[in-house]
């Protein structure tokens, strides 16, 4: 290659053997090389599109990038790598008309690990980055979104137009601080018992999904109920959900619990995306959740500290604030919320549901 003429194509081809330093794939597979293009001056510009909002090696693959054309091409005056966002997706809500790239479950074992507030959490977290986010609260046996999210108002319902020109009535969810929840605990009054039997949980389930006018989502998070199996499975029949994210404390008993929630999940088909240990500190311990995310060959998305501004902010309705304001906690969010959307990518890059643009 060193005597290649310094064109569009050589450079292509030059850089479509680059590894990328966190999906770990050659440009050519990935797809994440947009254009190139080069000047009289022997300039050249490069443009990446990166398939999440957030990504962790930026320089450092520019540095790659930069140093491969140089190597190549020696007579090259300066390469510029600029980057821009295009969100994958596998599109999780086409079957039922939904706009949403992707759809995350977050699970746990049991109640009271902190699933909701990392749900929450997650989805505020994903906006920050600058992703379109939606979330959904099934966790129809307490559901607490609307409390941690501090919204008490209700969804209305609203006329619009399908495809065919026909009106239909559907809900629009509430919006809290740029978040659009839908929950229960929107039409169920606080101190009222809610028996569900199957049936009953499929039709609120398939109505917050389908009969919400979600609008275009990046991501669109659900809050499942802790444990039982009855939403995962009306959600895996409805749905090709991008995965499921699960919750755990660092405990041993709470470990147990992941265990089952995983084999839950990979029992309804919903691929697991990754583990989270919550409330990880030197009450609980430390570390746990890490070790048994690698026995079950389960991605680790991070840790949480167990930490008072946690609690306060969830418990007073200000859960959005962890990621506007500078607190400590803020970095292990945005972490989870970034490996996340890494691990829903590398997904999509392994198995693409349409093959990757070719470069060469
Ligand atoms: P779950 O949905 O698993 O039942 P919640 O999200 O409702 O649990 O959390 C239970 C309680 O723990 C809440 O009071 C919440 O504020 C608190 N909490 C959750 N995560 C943390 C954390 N990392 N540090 C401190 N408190 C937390």
């Amino acid at each position: 290659m060193a005597n290649a003429e310094l064109n569009e194509a050589n450079l292509k081809s030059c850089l479509s053997s680059v590894v990328d330093p966190v999906f770990e794939k050659p440009l050519s597979v990935s797809g994440f090389l947009k254009s190139v293009t080069t000047d009289d001056s022997s300039r050249v510009s490069v443009e990446v599109e990166l398939p999440v909002p957030s990504y962790p090696k930026e320089s450092e693959l520019s540095e790659l990038i930069q140093a491969t054309i140089q190597q190549a091409f020696p007579e090259c005056q300066d390469v510029s790598v600029k980057y821009s966002v295009n969100i994958r997706g596998k599109q999780s809500g086409g079957r039922i008309g939904l706009n949403v790239k992707n759809i995350i479950a977050v699970g746990a074992g049991k109640g009271g690990v902190g699933k909701s507030t990392v749900a929450a959490s997650l989805a505020y977290a994903l906006q920050h980055f600058g992703a379109r986010v939606g979330l959904v609260d099934a966790d129809v046996y307490g559901p607490s979104i609307p409390h941690l999210v501090g919204t008490s108002e209700k969804p209305v319902a609203q006329e619009f137009h399908n495809k065919d020109g026909q009106a239909v009535t559907r809900i629009v969810p509430v919006e809290a601080r740029g978040l659009k929840v839908m929950s229960m605990a929107f039409f169920v009054e606080p101190d009222q018992a809610v028996i569900w039997r199957g049936p009953m949980l499929h039709k609120a389930i398939t109505q917050f999904l389908q009969d919400t006018e979600w609008g275009e989502l990046d991501y669109l998070i659900i809050d499942m109920p802790p444990g039982t199996g009855d939403v995962s499975l009306t959600l895996s029949q409805l749905i090709d959900l991008a995965g499921a994210v699960v919750v755990c404390s660092p405990q041993k008993v709470a470990l147990l619990d992941a265990v089952k929630a995983v084999q839950m999940f990979r029992q309804v088909k919903i691929p697991v995306l990754g583990i989270v240990e919550n409330m990880s500190g030197d009450i609980f311990g430390r570390g746990g959740a890490q070790e048994k995310g690698k026995d079950l060959q389960i991605p680790f998305l991070g840790e949480i500290p167990m930490n008072a501004e946690i609690r306060e902010k969830s418990d007073s309705g200000n859960i959005s604030e962890l990621l506007t304001e500078e607190l400590e906690s803020q970095q292990y969010l945005l972490k989870v919320a970034e490996n996340t959307s890494i691990e829903i990518a590398r997904t999509l890059i392994e198995k693409p549901s349409r093959p990757p643009l070719e470069i060469l």
